[in-house]
């Protein structure tokens, strides 16, 4: 049997790894194959960036070689899907080589798209990328005084993002005794601070402790690099010194291309996570369309329910459990302290007040991702 793994980020990984520790056997006495196609040979952690934003850092602890993270016995190809034919079971990479499979996981992930927002690309920074996370980290560094405006779009990668970047960014400013020239207004494209309501609601007790400002019901239409103000499709301007962007993600180009989902996200059942409509393909982390956090640790918890369904669809011919939208989110709440977010598809999440000691945690983590990828945590 064949068993194809698209996308080596934190959802194929943890994935591959799990799958070849419960099939060992069958991949020893090669009944089994387990192949892995990526994009890079290089492995990210993408929260890093966060830290390299803060200066906090630097990029070459981001990284680690794809191959290195692997089970033994994974064959593993950087050599990126460009077709896939879900009802020939088969997929086209560039390289032009074809491969084909009884079971398919796609885990390509997703994308910030400032670009489709008129003039948020060129007048703001953000966090999502290597290279703009070294620009933001250069541009506050620099920054004197003045109105931060921190303004965050939907979907998008890390639902803790925007408290994190306001608490941060605050507390950065404040030890540097920037604290009386520097403001921070806070946008939110819904009714409340964020899109979990606890969150939001937590958010506002500390936005009031500190005085930052907020706007809620704000999408961002367009901005005006000349006169330096942010326009929302509700017809609300605002003006910044600063320009804090979260932008709004999509799927990869390949998914859309390949009409597998609107906007790069691909349909899935939200507890099989099998592509609507077919028994032998799936999908999990940032790439699925369910509404839940496009977050590492949502990729990790699906990835170990699929494991086991598909190590049991090898095994007894099918799947054994349900995925329950399990997501644990650390929410760094400052410089050094945090709290967490943790919830599934029926119990919301009840964020306590921010401990030092949650903090050294997600500190601790950071470095433990690397087990983690490795399926050891
Ligand atoms: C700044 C920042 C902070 C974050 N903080 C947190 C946090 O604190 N907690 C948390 O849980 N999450 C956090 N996240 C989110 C987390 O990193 C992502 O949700 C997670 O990486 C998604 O995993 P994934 O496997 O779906 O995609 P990814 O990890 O992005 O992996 C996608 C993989 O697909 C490959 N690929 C792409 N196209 C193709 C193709 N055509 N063919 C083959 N392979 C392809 C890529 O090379 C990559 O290896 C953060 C993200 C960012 C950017």
């Amino acid at each position: 049997m064949k068993i194809l793994i698209v996308g080596g980020g934190m959802g194929g990984t943890i994935l591959a790894n799990n799958l070849a520790r419960r099939l060992s056997h069958e991949m020893k006495t090669k009944k089994v194959r387990l192949t892995m196609l990526s994009a890079s040979d290089r492995h990210m952690y993408q929260p890093g960036l966060l830290y390299v934003a803060l200066g906090r850092a630097s990029t070459d602890e981001l990284y680690r070689d794809q191959a290195s993270l692997l089970e033994p016995g994974i064959e593993f190809h950087v050599d990126p899907v460009e077709e896939f034919d879900l009802d020939k079971n088969r997929v086209k990479t560039k390289s032009g080589r074809s491969f084909d499979y009884d079971l398919i996981a796609i885990a390509t992930g997703s994308r910030a798209v400032p670009e489709e927002i008129p003039g948020l690309a060129e007048h703001s920074i953000n966090v999502y990328t290597e290279e703009a996370a070294l620009k933001f980290w250069k541009t506050i560094n620099a920054f004197r005084g003045g109105r931060i405006v921190i303004s965050a779009g939907v979907p998008h990668k890390c639902p803790m993002i925007p408290p994190e970047l306001t608490f941060t960014l605050y507390d950065f400013f404040r030890d540097r005794g920037l604290a009386d020239k520097v403001s921070i207004h806070y946008t939110y494209p819904i009714g409340r601070l964020h899109s979990l309501e606890p969150v939001g609601k937590w958010m506002q007790g500390e936005f009031d402790q500190r005085g930052i400002t907020s706007e809620t019901l704000f999408n961002m239409k367009e901005v005006d690099g000349e006169k330096k103000v942010i326009r929302s499709i509700e017809g609300a301007e605002t003006p910044f010194d600063l320009l804090v962007a979260v932008p709004g993600h999509k799927g990869m180009e390949v998914i859309e291309k390949n009409n597998l989902g609107k906007g790069g996200w691909i349909p899935v059942n939200r507890n099989r996570l099998n592509i609507e409509g077919r028994e032998n393909a799936f999908a999990l982390g940032d790439t699925t369309n369910l509404p839940i956090s496009k977050a590492g640790s949502t990729a990790h918890f699906e990835a170990e329910a699929l494991a086991e369904n598909l190590a049991a669809i090898v095994k007894i011919g099918s799947p054994v459990r349900d995925y329950d939208g399990k997501v644990f989110c650390f929410i760094e709440a400052g410089k050094d302290k945090a709290t967490y977010a943790m919830f599934n598809y029926t119990t919301p999440p009840d964020p306590k007040p921010p401990t030092k000691s949650i903090h050294w945690f997600k500190m601790a983590y950071n470095q433990l991702y690397w087990a983690s990828a490795r399926g050891l945590l």
